[in-house]
């Protein structure tokens, strides 16, 4: 199908694309790889009347500043599917990317349109609530940044204003002694997920966890830090018999909603496998650098 008739114009920067949203309103819309919003209008379910290009309105980085990596929001799933930068960072960025879509999609989608866009299955979403990233959004009131635990409100919605644009993304580099690892189920390679799992885990100097962070998506209307039922691991040598009995833990407290093609019982399932699975790596990650 085609999409229904719309203007086009081009933002030089993110300041102009938040006067042109404004000036607009709610016929607007902001287009990044198009690899999200293009499918809603081609089905009629979006229909901007305006349509503001941002690919020309900042730059593609990844830049690391001691401990903290910022990823600016043009760029593109592939762009971190091989940035050493970001490999360097956290080994969890390379992982989660290279499971988006297809080589398509991943060559012309981008970070910030898959956290604006919010979809609960998404990979970067899941990512970010798991390494407590920080959103940064330009408006018509300025700046001001987001916790992505805060970003991501219910399917496809977020805390993101009319006229707000993201122009990047912050987040923590890993520690000494910390490691990071994504892992989901797809029905088909390429496929949105049925679950996902986001895990960090610390070591202590006596090689016991000293604290993790676990994030579940697809379960839900949104992601979810399930950090809190996997704390049954701090102070534990991470091993397959406490890596289980995490997972248990964080697959039973879980809010894990209906699926048209996976009952809630095997999604818990799936839940308690990939989880145990994300910990041990994160866990033998945290040994070796961060490397996958
Ligand atoms: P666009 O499609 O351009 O925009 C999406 C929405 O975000 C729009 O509402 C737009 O206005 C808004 N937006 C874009 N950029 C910004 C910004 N900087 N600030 C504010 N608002 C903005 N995604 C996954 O996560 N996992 C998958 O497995 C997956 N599989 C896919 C398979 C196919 C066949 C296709 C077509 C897409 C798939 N996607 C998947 C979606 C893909 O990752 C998109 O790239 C991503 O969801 C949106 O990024 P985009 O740059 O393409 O955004």
């Amino acid at each position: 199908m085609a999409a229904a008739p719309f203007r086009y114009l081009r933002a030089a920067s993110f300041g102009e694309a938040v006067g042109l949203l404004e000036e607009h309103g709610e016929d607007a819309r902001v287009i990044a790889g198009g690899q999200s919003l293009v499918p809603l209008m081609t089905l009629g379910l979006a229909l901007p009347e305006v349509l503001i290009d941002i690919t020309g309105a900042g730059e593609r980085t990844v830049e690391r500043d001691g401990d903290r990596l910022r990823i600016s929001a043009l760029v593109r799933h592939a762009d971190l599917e091989r940035s050493p930068t970001a490999a360097g960072a956290c080994a969890m960025l390379p992982e989660a990317a290279r499971l988006i879509g297809n080589v398509r999609v991943r060559h012309r989608g981008t970070i910030g349109g898959s956290l604006a866009h919010g979809e609960a299955t998404a990979e970067w979403p899941c990512v970010a609530v798991a390494l407590g990233a920080t959103v940064q959004v330009l408006g018509p009131a300025g700046e001001r940044s987001i916790a992505a635990s805060d970003l991501f409100l219910t399917h496809m919605t977020t805390s993101l204003g009319p006229a707000e644009v993201i122009t990047g993304v912050e987040l923590p580099a890993t520690h000494v002694r910390e490691g990071t690892c994504f892992r989901e189920l797809a029905r088909r390679a390429g496929d949105f997920a049925l679950v996902t799992a986001a895990a960090v885990v610390a070591l202590g100097g006596d090689g016991r966890c000293s604290a993790v962070r676990v994030a579940l998506g697809a379960v839900a209307d949104r992601p979810l830090d399930v950090s809190e039922p996997a704390a049954v691991l701090v102070g534990e040598q991470v091993d397959q018999r406490t890596a289980g009995v995490a997972a248990a833990a964080v697959a039973a407290a879980a809010d894990v909603r209906p699926h048209p093609h996976a009952a809630v019982d095997y999604r818990r399932e799936i839940v308690a496998v990939l989880v145990a699975r994300a910990l041990l790596e994160a866990a033998a990650r945290a040994r070796n650098g961060d490397r996958a």
